[in-house]
């Protein structure tokens, strides 16, 4: 069990089934919110098959594939979550709909209800903002794919109480996770030290400094990163690496973060990795 009853997921895209798959693994009731029918009848798809692979693998039981999948239910209004104990919001990277979301959050959840977001760079602190109940909003940064990896990262807003960290440090060990916390600045850690490679990265690709396989291969193998940065970049996907450059810079005001002019021209151009079928690698043949 994670601890939890009842979570809810608002957004159902990439991030938010793979939340909900890993809090039905850890046996709790998961309500999945996306105000889009098609993004949860997608997600419906994509978690069953995942938990289904799973199984195949033998890394769950056969049997616990229907009870996993039996605790996930699909709606369309934030009312939704009224009843939850824990409401982990994964909505597009927009600070305006994000505090729109825990605002009404606030309104319908429980008073003792924690408020979590997935934010990769929105501030923290703004969006508990927009609640009465700042001490019971945290950042819950899970990675992608979310079923395989290990980190969460526990953001702590200005006013977040240690109560609440503690809570959700928690959630996050039963779910298999390992939660290592962040104070709330720009980027919190993840993204501070790896967006500024991967923009080092472009800068190498376009001063000429090495093709992109020998950027690519050079950091595989002789740093022992597992992907190399640009394929990394167009695995994330480069107008999202660009947005968080973008807030890094914004923020901190460091000209450190400025972002790469050839990684704004590819965004400009469509080509944003593999989901645009072109970024610094062609994918256009799968
Ligand atoms: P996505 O675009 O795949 O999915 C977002 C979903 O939110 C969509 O299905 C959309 O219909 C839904 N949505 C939008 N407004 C809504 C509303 N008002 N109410 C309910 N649903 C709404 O996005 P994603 O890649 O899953 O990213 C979600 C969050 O997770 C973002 O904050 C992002 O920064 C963060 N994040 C993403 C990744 C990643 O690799 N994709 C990694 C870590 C964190």
């Amino acid at each position: 069990m994670s601890g939890w009853q009842t979570v809810g997921v608002i957004g159902a895209g990439t991030m938010g089934n793979g939340i909900a798959q890993v809090f039905a693994q850890a046996g709790s009731t998961v309500k999945l919110i996306d105000l889009n029918a098609d993004a949860l009848a997608r997600a419906t798809k994509t978690i069953d098959k995942s938990v289904n692979k799973l199984a195949e693998k033998g890394k769950i039981d056969a049997s616990d594939v229907a009870p996993i999948l039996g605790r996930i239910s699909t709606h369309d209004a934030l009312a939704a979550a009224g009843d939850c104990d824990l409401v982990v919001e994964a909505v597009f990277e927009n600070e305006e709909v994000k505090a729109r979301i825990f605002a009404e959050l606030d309104a319908v959840c429980a008073p003792d209800a924690i408020l979590a977001s997935n934010t990769s760079s929105i501030s923290i602190t703004r969006i508990a903002a927009s609640t009465k109940r700042p001490e019971k909003v945290i950042g819950m940064h899970f990675m992608n794919p979310v079923p395989i990896m290990k980190l969460v990262e526990v953001i702590r807003g200005h006013k977040t109480s240690p109560e609440t960290t503690a809570i959700v440090t928690g959630a996050c060990e039963a779910l298999g996770k390992t939660p290592l916390e962040a104070e709330d600045y720009p980027g919190f850690v993840a993204n501070r030290i790896l967006m500024p490679m991967i923009n080092e990265a472009c800068f190498a690709l376009m001063e000429g400094v090495a093709t992109r396989e020998a950027i690519d291969g050079i950091m595989k193998l002789g740093c022992a990163h597992p992907m190399g940065p640009l394929t990394l970049a167009d695995f994330i996907g480069l107008d999202i690496c660009l947005n968080i450059l973008n807030v890094l810079h914004g923020e901190l005001g460091d000209p450190k973060y400025r972002p790469c002019p050839l990684l704004a021209r590819m965004v400009a151009a469509g080509d944003l990795g593999r989901k645009s079928g072109r970024g610094f690698y062609d994918y256009a043949k799968g």
